[in-house]
């Protein structure tokens, strides 16, 4: 696969970061294990559950509602390596997913010298990623997000929050409309894993970014917008350049047909 490779951890050229904006576009479903906040969260809603407790509400971080990183993360590495897939590219199987057996048109985890790209920018259980995913939080408080509305639904399973036996459970959401900030900090980026980036972004506007539980169930679409990039030059540490509005689109757009060529199988 020819795609432009990293130049290494060891070298460092340039330092990246890309602010983004996530909107709610359905009712947003993460669960927080512990029973303080789901009281907490039966508190704000503060009508009469039947039920004592909420069997799900959201994660409260810092006094906002969001998710981790790595939560962030593994959507995009799986719409991408999903479509680098169905590109036919050669894209790897970690480890960790591999004891289901062999996947059609994946490869093998990569060996450490010779990583495909989901590897290279996305990492491996062993090596760590050129990519790094912020906490996504609301903008406003935690209270201020929340659904007063509580969901009823039948049969779910503690764990995926997916389909279990017989179970009734009550579920606070987050709000749709709610807004969120995050920002991805990438090293030694290329226009082609940029490109990726904003290729995710497009998806999201049609719906198919979903980010928590209950993703069958009408829950999680977020609407992305990349909002400002920085470009820093690592000999010595300065900002080279920064994205905003036009010249940020005009940026995404050549990214992206760099992206369209690699997919393209660079012919
Ligand atoms: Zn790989």
């Amino acid at each position: 696969m020819a795609f432009e490779r990293m130049p290494g951890f060891h070298k460092l050229v340039s330092l990246w970061r890309i602010e983004y904006r996530a909107v709610a576009k359905e009712p947003i479903a993460t669960n927080a294990l512990d029973d303080s906040t789901k009281q907490l969260a039966a508190r704000i809603v503060g009508k009469g559950i039947k039920k004592l407790e909420p069997d799900i509400a959201p994660i409260i971080y810092e006094g906002k509602a969001g998710f981790s990183g790595n939560a962030v993360k593994g959507v995009f590495r799986h719409l991408i390596s999903a479509q680098l897939t169905a590109a036919g590219l050669p894209v790897c199987v970690q480890k960790v997913k591999a004891s289901e057996g062999e996947v059609k048109g994946r490869r093998e985890q990569c060996p450490p010298d010779n990583p495909c790209f989901m590897c290279t920018w996305f990492g491996t259980q062993s090596r760590q990623g050129a990519l790094h995913f912020d906490f996504l939080l609301s903008v406003k408080p935690y209270k201020e997000v929340i659904s007063k509305d509580p969901l009823p639904m039948i049969a779910l399973d503690d764990e995926t929050l997916g389909v279990a036996k017989g179970a009734f459970a009550v579920v606070i959401s987050i709000k749709p409309g709610t807004e969120f900030q995050g920002m991805i900090r990438g090293e030694n980026l290329s226009s082609e894993i940029i490109g990726a980036i904003a290729e995710v972004v497009e998806m999201s506007k049609e719906g198919f970014f979903k980010l928590g539980g209950l993703k069958t169930r009408g829950f999680g679409a977020m609407e992305l917008e990349i909002t400002s990039i920085k470009e820093y030059s690592a000999t010595p540490f300065k900002l080279k350049k920064q994205y905003e509005g036009k010249e940020l689109k005009k940026f995404l757009g050549e990214c992206k047909a760099t992206y369209h060529w690699l997919l393209g199988g660079g012919r």
